[in-house]
């Protein structure tokens, strides 16, 4: 039999290949026998064969093999995967998502620079700008993030960086990407997208030009519950940049966990899917409801931005939020009757999670905080899981049948 050419073995551009694909081929490459499934690098630190190779190694930027802060073959896998999903030149994993934030932001400004950032951020991003940055005379303007015009009247001369989340948590409002970068662009100030809730299945900001995109892989990318982590991807340039405060500011992935998260990312594109279908029959089924107030998803027509989801968006994610009708101990009690969803923080695993939002928020904003952040007493944010859909609503059934 002929021996295929090897040319005809790798295709062209990986990044003309689907997403599904990606997840399972983007890290080809880094095969080192004939073990399907990957090595763990479990070590710190890389051995040098000469001296010459020590020297080689020791001023190489982001040599994979030299010390686990600086690299890791395992580590540099799971970037390359994470890159390629996101359409990115590079990327670089962290020990949690607030890690990748707050070193990429770390690396990007310096005392007399100003961020713009939006009113509803990950509390992590909102603490880090609000009260950490400014003690480095670092500044921030907050603003409506559904208002264009609100970004461009808060940019000032010495304007470095846009912060933008979409959806954000817990009300699933959207950030407009597309007119965010462009007016970024020409100002030569850097963007920087948390696109931990839509996944990149569902959303790459980088094609719609924004500078960097980070996630939290705790949540969808792993997708398991069992691991924390974070990636920041976009350009070369960038990336060695924030490598730089990598690292000194050392929120470094274990390789065990990388190990995982690699092993989470390569069922991502069947979860999302999966989860984006399931969510949107349940906000779907709470909609028709008598006891619900209101649903917030960005797949639902009465969703305030449904036209700019379907522009920016191919899915609408798996988390959802709504206001039961009865306040906030009617809500206690519709939570306390579900018997599927967990109570629990985090989102984007293979379990369903539920939280009351204003329990969760109250003690960090207090009460007029959760007012000024949208977050009514009776609001119920919902990640859902990868459980049949139809026990899922028979359970919200019988809960609101509680109330
Ligand atoms: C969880 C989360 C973070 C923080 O990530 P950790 O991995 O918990 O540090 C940041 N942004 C969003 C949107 C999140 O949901």
């Amino acid at each position: 039999m002929q021996q295929p050419d090897p040319a005809d073995q790798v295709p062209a551009a990986l990044t003309e290949w689907a997403l599904a694909s990606l997840v399972i081929h983007a890290d080809d490459e880094f095969a080192i026998d004939s073990a399907i499934a990957p090595p763990i690098h479990q070590t710190s630190t890389f051995r040098a064969n000469s001296a010459a190779d020590f020297a080689e190694m020791a001023t190489q930027a982001r040599h994979p093999r030299y010390y686990t802060r600086y690299g890791n073959p395992t580590l540099e896998r799971v970037e390359k995967v994470i890159a390629s999903l996101e359409g990115a030149e590079a990327a670089l994993v962290t020990g949690s998502g607030m890690g990748a934030i707050t070193t990429t932001v770390l690396a990007l400004v310096q005392a007399g620079d100003h961020i713009v950032a939006q009113r509803n951020h990950y509390m992590g991003t909102t603490k880090l700008v609000t009260e950490i940055l400014p003690r480095f005379g670092v500044t921030t303007t907050i603003v409506e993030q559904t208002e264009v015009s609100a970004f461009a009247a808060a940019i000032r001369p010495e304007t470095k960086l846009i912060l933008v989340e979409t959806p954000s948590n817990p009300t699933l409002q959207l950030t407009d990407l597309r007119a965010i970068a462009e007016l970024a662009r020409p100002r030569g100030i850097l963007t920087f997208c948390d696109n931990t809730f839509a996944s990149p299945y569902n959303q790459r900001p980088l094609d719609h030009g924004i500078d960097l995109v980070m996630h939290s892989a705790t949540k969808y990318l792993g997708g398991h519950h069992d691991l924390s982590a974070g990636v920041v991807a976009g350009s070369q340039a960038l990336l060695e940049k924030i490598w730089n405060a990598h690292m000194v500011v050392g929120a470094v992935l274990g390789p065990i966990d990388a190990w995982l998260l690699l092993r989470g990312l390569r069922t991502l594109v069947v979860r999302v899917k999966q989860q984006n279908q399931t969510a949107l029959t349940v906000a779907q089924f709470l909609e028709s409801q008598a006891a619900i107030e209101q649903v917030y998803y960005p797949g639902l027509a009465s969703h305030p931005q449904a036209e700019l989801a379907r522009r920016q968006m191919q899915g609408f994610g798996g988390v959802l939020s709504f206001a039961v009708k009865g306040g906030y101990a009617a809500t206690q009690r519709f939570i306390s009757a579900l018997k599927l969803p967990t109570q629990a923080v985090s989102l984007g695993g293979y379990e369903s999670l539920v939280v009351h939002a204003a329990a969760m928020w109250e003690g960090t904003l207090g009460e007029a905080g959760l007012v000024e952040a949208g977050i009514q007493p009776n609001l119920v944010r919902f990640s859902v899981g990868l459980e049949d859909e139809r026990d899922l609503i028979a359970d919200l059934q019988h809960a609101l049948a509680q109330v």
